[in-house]
């Protein structure tokens, strides 16, 4: 962890900090010895300390312009043993029942609610009438209608409301951004986005309508939703859809095994999307248009993710996605800073009206108008 921690230290300021990456092309800066952070640093709570949450901590210690300062868990032991392993103040520390009193408390800025889906709403909701910031993971909730919530809920309360969408920070990523937006491609008219993996255990969360709000789709296939807007740079204003199931006793009514998916753009692209629960190996982004490509593969997994176009290969230093997106978040809350690719609810909101439209497509078997 030291030496990833003295990395990214001598990283920052060349290619790690992101307003860099726009003016350089395919290779890392040599490093530059920094002085230390002196600003602002967002002050943060995760709440719902499972897998993910532990995943995000840990990338937390090597950030510079946040620290985790707080939890909230409905499992006392959890508690302790993070309290321990994180060093957090035990005035800091909640359950489901206390959360609403966070608001009394002026060392937290930002609750970072990492639990099932279908608990996402209901908890950024709390999180917001208590003034903090809400970091919420995707699928920002079970569908639209809870997303326009929370974003009203935030609005209202006048806080900010980011989605953990950690790829809208990764360098491979924004580079090949920056190449589409420059006319590297040429005119964009086709998108492919492969997402999926073999769920194990029936008996999880993921699996479990309720909290999950769907299957595949909202867990995985969104990565090819936001990633057909972020690679071909407009949101779409149709969808049609075709589901699969091969086995209705694991993936019961409600819960998608695998679905794909077309989606069409005002500009006349398309894209051809598959989400599933049943296949390794899909994690693929593919983007052509009349004067290039660029490809990705990994796209999305927590890498190092691989890119290249037809011009070569598109190479950056790893990073760890949640150190990287945490440290952009505290400029974003803190310091007002736009990020290029938006992170916020209003972005979260039109990924779930497409599933939305996916789903519907499904059911119709017809085209659906997407409308935001
Ligand atoms: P997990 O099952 O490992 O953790 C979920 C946590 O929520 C656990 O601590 C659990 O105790 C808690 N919880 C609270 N109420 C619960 C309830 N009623 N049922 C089940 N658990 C409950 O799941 P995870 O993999 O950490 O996923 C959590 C969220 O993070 C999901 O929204 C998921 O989509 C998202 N996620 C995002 C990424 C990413 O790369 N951005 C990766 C993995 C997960």
């Amino acid at each position: 962890m030291n030496s990833r921690r003295n990395f990214l230290q001598k990283m920052a300021g060349s290619a790690l900090a992101l307003p860099v990456l726009s003016s350089i092309t395919t290779k890392a800066h040599a490093a530059k010895p920094q002085p230390p952070y002196q600003g602002p640093v967002l002050r943060v709570a995760i709440l719902g300390l499972g897998s993910y949450g532990e995943r995000v901590a840990e990338a937390m210690k090597d950030c510079q312009r946040a620290k985790l300062v707080g939890l909230v868990s409905g499992t006392p032991a959890k508690l302790k043993t993070w309290q321990a392993k994180y060093g957090i103040a035990e005035k800091n520390c909640y359950n489901y029942e206390t959360l609403d009193q966070i608001k009394n408390n002026p060392d937290i800025d930002a609750v970072y609610v990492i639990t099932p889906n279908g608990l996402h709403k209901d908890f950024s909701v709390r999180v917001a009438k208590a003034g903090k910031h809400v970091i919420c993971e995707k699928p920002m909730a079970n569908d639209a209608k809870e997303a326009q919530q929370m974003v009203d809920a935030c609005k209202a309360a006048k806080v900010k409301l980011l989605i953990g969408y950690r790829m809208h920070f990764e360098p491979i990523t924004l580079d090949i951004v920056h190449k589409r937006k420059a006319g590297d491609f040429g005119k964009v008219l086709f998108f492919q986005g492969l997402s999926g993996f073999i769920i194990g255990d029936p008996t999880q969360w993921r699996l479990n309508k309720k909290l999950a709000g769907g299957g595949a789709m909202m867990d995985i296939g969104i990565y090819s939703i936001n990633g057909s807007r972020y690679m071909i740079g407009e949101d779409p204003i149709w969808v049609t859809a075709q589901e699969v199931k091969t086995n209705p006793e694991k993936f019961k009514e409600g819960v998608d095994e695998t679905i794909t998916f077309q989606l069409g753009f005002p500009g006349g692209a398309v894209a051809s999307c598959l989400s599933t629960y049943s296949l390794n190996n899909l994690d693929r982004f593919f983007l052509d248009g009349d004067k290039g490509y660029a490809e990705m593969g990994p796209s999305t997994g927590y890498g190092p993710i691989k890119g290249r176009t037809n011009k070569g290969e598109v190479t950056y230093p790893h990073v760890t996605h949640q150190t990287v997106q945490m440290d952009e978040m505290s400029d974003i809350i803190l310091k007002g800073k736009q990020p290029e690719i938006p992170v916020d609810g209003e972005e979260g909101l039109k990924d779930m009206k497409i599933v939305d439209a996916i789903f519907q497509a499904v059911k119709t078997g017809g085209k659906v108008a997407i409308k935001y």
